[in-house]
């Protein structure tokens, strides 16, 4: 129409703003800055010294964690018991002072950076690039879940155990177990096998804060029988899980009557018109596929991409330059983008880097480089087919695929025509593109021309639809999660 860009936008920001929360709120003051602010930012090679020097002398000096593995259901009830027994003692305290011992947590994790770095790096493969703002989101769970409102009327629901992910070992863990404490719970930590160091130097932390040991265990077991029991034990009524939609089923299946808020799985994209800034887009192409090699639920695997943009070999040059940009290698270096994989790639993800199908081709092959398996450079394959398996399964590696679209309307259906429903993204300048992708697109955070992945707590709230969630449960580093740990009676009374 003949509406003025100023016009248009107006009303643009006045439809999403009523619809949407818009991630542009002023930050709380007090809140460490994470995500996009890379807290020891190289962005000067006297920085990116500075911040060498300081993980190389974190890394010759690792932190000693001492990890004892729980391999008896006799063991597991042990640990459990503790907690139980903790339940009232730390429910009597004010959320005062739970808070005032959360933000003391959150010093000590802020003191610890570099040796946390370390440690991660080491035991997960962590670069520095995506190690510091997961400390930094460790950080603002602990204080911003201290400022929750806790009404008067609610109590705690009684004694939560956690299933932590090795992927954000540190980061992850650290929000269920601050958001279930301050709640006035008590918790038990149970990390994925894979970082099981990194989980215990948390709650070590939190000890030495001053959390009490009744309050919060760590619990080390194997995915076995000895799981099955902690998992199901009656102690439990509520289960927070970060992993998959096929392991959240499992439990379900175990025990029915399990309360699990569960993030799961994701087959997220970038969609990308021809209304876009591509440079920009290309750079939120490639950060969103390939930090921490794509192993993030929040990575996009797919860019869906509109035909004169996509069948532009100019584009795909570009994209194809950019992703040789990609530094990979061991060790957390801040030049280092792309750091090993967790483990050899397991069988979906083995499809992924190496096998194509019908349609497809390289424009990006990547490579195995080295023989540990775990260390790949960026892959990308275009002509991936709307409905193929790539477009369908989750592979959570550094493996993008790239789907041609005929207009907005066939990106949307692409986009939503997946199981999942985590995040999306959109580049587009056209308002009204915004507008129609805003109102139609089916996941849980939705990015618009920015990176799809690194939510910080509270300003993007974290949390899908659809398979990437159980329990309908709030989001992650929002205002409601804190309150989904308390219960509260509806009382009538007559005299
Ligand atoms: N919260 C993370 C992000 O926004 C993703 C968490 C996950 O992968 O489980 O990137």
């Amino acid at each position: 129409g003949s509406a003025s860009f100023e016009e248009q936008a107006g009303r643009f920001r006045a439809a999403v703003a009523a619809r949407h929360t818009v991630s542009t709120t002023p930050r709380r003051p007090g809140l460490a800055e994470t995500g996009d602010g890379f807290h020891n930012a190289p962005d000067s090679d006297f920085t990116a010294a500075l911040v060498r020097g300081q993980l190389a002398a974190a890394m010759a000096q690792l932190p000693d964690v001492t990890v004892d593995v729980v391999t008896t259901p006799a063991d597991v009830d042990e640990v459990v018991a503790r907690i139980v027994a903790g339940q009232a003692a730390w429910a009597a305290r004010t959320s005062a002072e739970r808070a005032a011992l959360l933000n003391t947590v959150a010093d000590r994790m802020e003191a610890d950076r570099f040796a946390t770095l370390a440690l991660m790096a080491d035991e997960a493969g962590k670069t520095a690039r995506e190690g510091d703002p997961e400390v930094s989101e460790g950080i603002d769970f602990a204080r911003y879940y201290a400022t929750a409102d806790l009404p008067a009327e609610s109590e705690p629901i009684g004694s939560v155990l956690i299933a932590s992910p090795w992927n954000f070992p540190y980061a992850i863990p650290a929000g269920g177990v601050f958001a279930a404490l301050m709640a006035g719970n008590t918790v038990v930590l149970k990390p994925a096998p894979e970082t099981r160091r990194i989980a215990k130097w948390l709650v070590d932390q939190c000890h030495a804060a001053g959390i009490p040991q009744d309050a919060l265990q760590y619990l080390a077991c194997p995915d076995d029988d000895t799981g099955r029991h902690l998992i199901t034990h009656d102690a439990f009524g509520t289960l927070i899980l970060t992993g998959s939609y096929d392991s959240a089923k499992l439990f379900l299946g175990w025990k029915p009557r399990l309360r699990v808020l569960a993030e799961t799985s994701g087959k997220n994209a970038l969609v990308v018109t021809e209304a876009a800034d591509q440079d920009a887009a290309i750079k939120d192409i490639v950060k969103s596929a390939f930090g921490h090699a794509g192993q993030k639920c929040s990575a996009a695997s797919l860019a869906i991409v509109e035909a004169p943009v996509y069948d532009d070999p100019d584009f795909r040059r570009r994209l194809a330059d950019a992703v040789a940009t990609v530094r990979v290698g061991w060790g957390p270096d801040p030049a280092t983008i792309m750091g090993p994989l967790i483990s050899p790639p397991g069988e979906a993800l083995e499809r992924g880097l190496t096998r194509l199908d019908a349609g497809e081709s390289w424009l990006v092959e990547p490579r195995q480089l080295d023989d540990s398996g775990r260390l790949w450079s960026p892959g990308v394959r275009i002509g991936v087919q709307p409905g193929s398996w790539f477009h369908r399964t989750e592979c959570f590696g550094p493996v993008l695929g790239v789907v041609r679209a005929h207009d907005l309307a066939d990106a949307i259906a692409i986009q939503n025509g997946t199981a999942y429903g985590l995040t999306a993204g959109l580049h587009s300048l056209d308002p009204g593109e915004i507008d129609t992708w805003l109102a139609a697109v089916e996941a849980g955070n939705l990015y618009v021309n920015r990176h799809i992945t690194g939510a910080i707590v509270r300003r993007q709230p974290f949390g899908g639809w659809k398979r990437s969630a159980i329990g309908g449960g709030p989001k992650a580093g929002g205002p409601d999660y804190v309150a989904a740990f308390r219960r509260h009676p509806s009382v009538a009374i007559d005299f």
